[in-house]
Order: C-alpha cells, then sequence, then structure tokens
C-alpha cells in the first residue's frame, strides 16, 4: 500500500495519492526547499526507524514533545493536562508506541490546536489515533493537504475551551496565525505562541515575522494591529515552538522594547 509521504524539509505529512514534485509548504515564501539537497521525501514508518519522540516534563502539568534527532523545523509540541481533559498544542510529525502510550496513560487528548500550518504535521494520524478534534483557524484552511473528519475550523478572532484555555487569533506570519492562552499555569496566564512571536537566541527580542528562514519582516501596520491586540490580553510567560524559546520574566516589557523597534 502506498503511504502519506513527508517533506523532510518542513514536516508536512501529504495523502500517497499527491503527485508533487516540491512541497507546497517549503515552495512558499515562508519556508524553502534545502538548497543542498533539493526535495526530499520520507514517510512514517521511515521516521521510526531512525528517529523518536522525546519527552520532558517542563512544569507539573506540562510536557514538551520534540522528535530526537532534530528532524525538518524541530517544532515542540506541548501536551497540557487538565481537570477537564488534555490537549495537544500544535504538532509533530512523527507519533511513536511509547508516545501514545503516555499520553493514554495521562488520560489521553480531548483536543489538539494548531497554531499555524508549518505545523499541520501528521495531525490526521494524531486525530485518528486519539479520536480527538483538532482545532485550525478557518483563515488557513487552504493548507490543510489530508482531509480528515476531526478537524473543526474555528472561524472568530479567539475561541474558549475547557478550564479558561482561549485559542486567540493573531496573524501577521499566517492570517490563521494564532497563540493558546492557559491561565492556571502562572499568575497572568501562559500563552504558548509558535512562532506567531518569535523569541530571540538572546532571549532580549521578540520578533514579528512574515519568515523566519528568509528573513521577510512584517508591514509595519500589521506591527501595530498586532501590538493593540496583544495589549488586551494579559500574560506573564511565553513558550515558543524551539526549546530554549521560555520567557517568564518582565515579558510585558520585553514586548514593548521590541515593538519599540519596528514603531520607532
Ligand atoms: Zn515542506
Ligand atoms: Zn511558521
Amino acid at each position: 500500500m502506498l503511504q502519506s509521504k513527508i517533506c523532510n524539509a518542513c514536516g508536512t505529512q501529504y495523502p500517497s495519492h499527491e503527485t508533487l514534485a516540491i512541497c507546497p509548504v517549503c515552495a512558499d515564501d515562508r519556508q524553502a526547499v534545502p538548497l543542498e539537497t533539493g526535495q526530499i521525501w520520507t514517510t512514517h514508518d521511515r521516521l521510526l526507524k531512525t528517529h523518536s519522540v522525546q519527552i520532558l516534563a517542563l512544569q507539573e502539568h506540562v510536557y514538551q514533545l520534540e522528535v530526537i534527532p532534530k528532524f525538518a523545523i524541530g517544532q515542540r509540541a506541548f501536551f497540557i493536562l487538565t481537570d477537564q481533559g488534555n490537549i495537544l498544542w500544535d504538532c509533530i510529525p512523527l507519533l511513536d508506541e511509547a508516545t501514545v502510550a503516555f499520553i493514554r496513560a495521562k488520560g489521553g487528548l480531548d483536543a489538539i490546536a494548531i497554531s499555524h500550518p508549518h505545523y499541520y504535521s501528521n495531525v490526521k494520524n494524531w486525530a485518528q489515533t486519539f479520536d480527538c478534534p483538532v482545532y485550525i483557524h478557518e483563515k488557513d484552511k487552504q493548507w490543510i493537504r489530508e482531509e480528515e473528519e476531526r478537524i473543526h475550523l474555528w472561524k472568530t478572532n479567539q475561541k474558549s475551551l475547557w478550564n479558561g484555555m482561549q485559542l486567540i487569533n493573531i496573524g501577521g506570519h499566517f492570517p490563521g496565525s494564532s497563540i493558546l492562552r492557559v491561565p492556571f499555569l502562572s499568575p497572568k496566564g501562559t500563552i504558548f505562541c509558535s512562532d506567531t512571536l518569535f523569541i530571540a537566541p538572546s532571549m532580549k527580542h521578540i520578533s514579528l515575522i512574515y519568515s523566519a528562514p528568509n528573513r521577510i519582516p512584517l508591514p509595519r501596520a500589521e506591527v501595530k494591529r498586532i501590538k493593540k491586540r496583544l495589549d488586551d490580553i494579559e500574560f506573564d510567560t511565553l513558550y515558543g515552538f524551539w526549546k530554549y524559546q521560555h520567557l517568564t520574566k518582565n515579558v510585558k516589557d520585553l514586548l514593548k522594547v521590541s515593538f519599540n523597534r519596528y514603531l520607532q
């Protein structure tokens, strides 16, 4: 049987019937087809032989899931536990037996929510395995290539989940780019920002990007709009998509300084 194929550069999975020379996600300005290798495809079965998922507790109710050794973009997903159900924030392109067993032992998944198309990965497999809905913003629906009945497109500028958790559509990087706010993980709320807010390696700057790999900034008007949107959201902690991206101190001040660089 023909298998779904996974792009080696971005980790997006496509149905076996798609005859693609180049991955559309990588052909887009927000990613790139690697110059040295060109387009390479792999499969989930092949990945299972060479990679695994490392699960790390970041705090009592938050686990980081990461494919090791690094594969494709190398993002982490977050498994967040609550007393009314668990959520997976963002997705990674590998789902091995140990990960399934770990998540099941913690009560399974009640939902998956994804920040933007770079992390759609093989979410269809995750949704089917855990039989849960996948929340994706409707503005990015053109990027969904593997159809799945469990995908729920949400349309408003925010969506309430359980235990006070909220999906908030910020836009910028992609029109549907969204963040997850979890109110109970820190005093003023924790934001899982993916690359909607890109925390710099110095930890002293937060970038707003159209494309990180191609260094394409966002228009000033977009920066202004996003600043206004974030001013109304309370938070004191940020978790980004790479494992160093964890900010807990003076987050709003840092954001202000960062926005000033764009708007001065
Ligand atoms: Zn790709
Ligand atoms: Zn991205």
